[in-house]
């Protein structure tokens, strides 16, 4: 389904245009903010989603999977991943994924 870049919240960074796969990102016009050049041909992989600093991408979900119109922001911390899913009605849920197990040692 592809992604939306909200500009306001880009900081030109480039850190989605460095990770896109697909090189689908450019950062473009006089404030050279992030654009998305072909969101067809976008896999939903959410390498952009994850690495931006801003939470300027979000992922939008098919019909199969939520709402239309739904979308998907990841907040990337050191030991989770905290996934937002807002709805088009305005709701939205919360989902925490630990990524890192914290082990104690004795
Ligand atoms: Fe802008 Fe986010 Fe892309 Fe950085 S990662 S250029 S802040 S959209």
């Amino acid at each position: 389904m592809g992604i939306t870049i909200d500009r306001q919240k880009c900081i030109s960074c480039g850190k989605c245009e460095s990770i896109c796969p697909g090189d689908l990102i450019r950062l473009t016009g006089p404030e050279n903010k992030a654009e998305i050049i072909c969101n067809e041909d976008c896999w939903d992989c959410f390498a952009c989603t994850k690495k931006c600093p801003t939470n300027a991408i979000q992922n939008v979900l098919p019909f199969q999977i939520a709402n239309r119109g739904a979308k998907l922001t990841p907040k990337v911390s050191e030991n989770q991943l905290d996934w937002t899913l807002q709805h088009p009605d305005g709701k939205t849920e919360q989902f925490t994924i630990k990524t890192k197990e914290t082990t104690q040692t004795k």
